[in-house]
């Protein structure tokens, strides 16, 4: 028999659960809107360089990020969706058994990657649905080595603002790494919500990370990246599977990038149907929170579960954490709608039935 390591045991095996046709997908927070047509047009293009290996650097999606976000190319290093990038950065400063905090409810991968990294999990209960960076900040250990800070948050959509965010960074050791999450930056007001980039990208122990899955509408192809210190995204860059990231997938991102309007456009869409579909919600009688991203959260607790398969069942996939709540991505408007007319039934039926 094969040792497997015992860290593996506790990470639970993902489940199948495919889209079926016909049901409107609201429970990824993916852009509704298809591929940005210079996306679609680098696609469609043969491509016969897809036999050859990738540029394993991907030097051409690394610059274009730095003209992007002017930063220096070494300050970059990219992934396979920042899934892989959250791997990479715990491989490059987590050994077996250090400490790894973060919020919680938030991204599901942390705990999984951390676990798989061998490092352990240290979860901090959210308070009124944000981020309690108090808390976090006291759960640092001399064994702790980094903290995720998802900003705006998944699932619950609340974000932290400049202030919060800069004392926290003052608080935390320059030996430990905060990463800050920023998968839903372009889903949130620049006013109301801190860029991680502007605000701490000068200091020697924050990575933000970033995505194309959301609103460059790439999940798909997986790419994502991150910006830090240069010494310490060297050794990031080490920790990339070799070639993870495909030839199509940084064509693609760099033809994304080049995107602004349309993707602006687009962001302006789903404000507006996000604001639509939750002052309905709010009419009905639903208490969520103000949303900094392209979902919404249903604070539903026990109801969650019930909720998650009455909409299922009648054509509509949202994201259903049991006991806890239901995260929504706000769809196409006639998608939302769909499911506004589910929340409205199902608040009737309880109301009916008197529960
Ligand atoms: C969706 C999401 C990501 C992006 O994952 P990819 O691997 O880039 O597709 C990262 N962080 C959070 C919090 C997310 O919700």
């Amino acid at each position: 028999m094969v040792k497997v390591r015992p860290t593996l045991l506790r990470v639970p095996a993902s489940v199948p659960g495919g889209r079926s046709p016909g049901t409107a997908s609201l429970a990824r927070n993916e852009c509704p809107f298809g591929l940005l047509p210079a996306v679609a047009r680098v696609l469609a293009a043969a491509n016969a360089a897809t036999s050859r290996y990738p540029d394993p650097h991907a030097t051409g999606l690394v610059g274009a990020l730095a003209a992007h976000l002017r930063v220096p190319a070494d300050r970059i290093a990219v992934g396979a969706g920042s899934s892989e990038v959250c791997s990479q950065l715990l491989h490059t400063v987590v050994g077996p058994g250090d400490e790894v905090v973060f919020g919680w409810r938030s991204f599901e991968a942390y705990p999984i990657l951390t676990m798989v990294a061998g490092g352990a999990p240290v979860r901090v209960p959210l308070a009124r649905k944000k981020l309690d960076l108090d808390a976090m900040a006291r759960a640092v250990t001399h064994r702790t080595r980094l903290i995720f800070v998802c900003n705006p948050n998944n699932p619950t959509a609340t974000a932290l603002d400049a202030s919060a965010l800069r004392a926290f960074a003052d608080r935390v050791p320059t030996e430990v790494l905060i990463v800050v999450d920023e998968a839903y930056r372009e889903y949130a007001a620049a006013t109301a919500v801190p860029d991680a980039l502007a605000l701490l990208g000068d200091r020697p122990n924050v990575v933000v990370m970033r995505t194309f899955s959301k609103a460059y509408a790439l999940a798909g192809l997986r790419v994502g990246y991150c910006v830090g210190p240069a010494e310490l995204i060297a050794e990031v860059r080490k920790a990339q599977l070799p070639f993870s990231v495909g030839a199509l997938a940084q064509d693609a991102a760099v033809a994304a990038l080049g995107e602004r309007a349309e993707v602006a456009r687009r962001v302006g869409l789903t404000l507006l149907e996000r604001e639509r579909v939750m002052s309905d919600l709010h009419e009905l009688g639903y208490p969520v929170p103000s949303s900094h991203t392209n979902f919404l959260w249903l604070p539903l607790r026990e109801a969650s579960s019930a909720f998650t398969e009455f909409c299922l069942n009648r054509g509509v996939a949202v994201r259903g954490f049991p006991g806890e709540g239901v995260r929504v991505t706000v769809g196409l408007a006639a998608e939302n709608s769909a499911f506004l007319a589910l929340a409205a039934d199902w608040t009737a039926a309880r109301r009916f039935t008197g529960r």
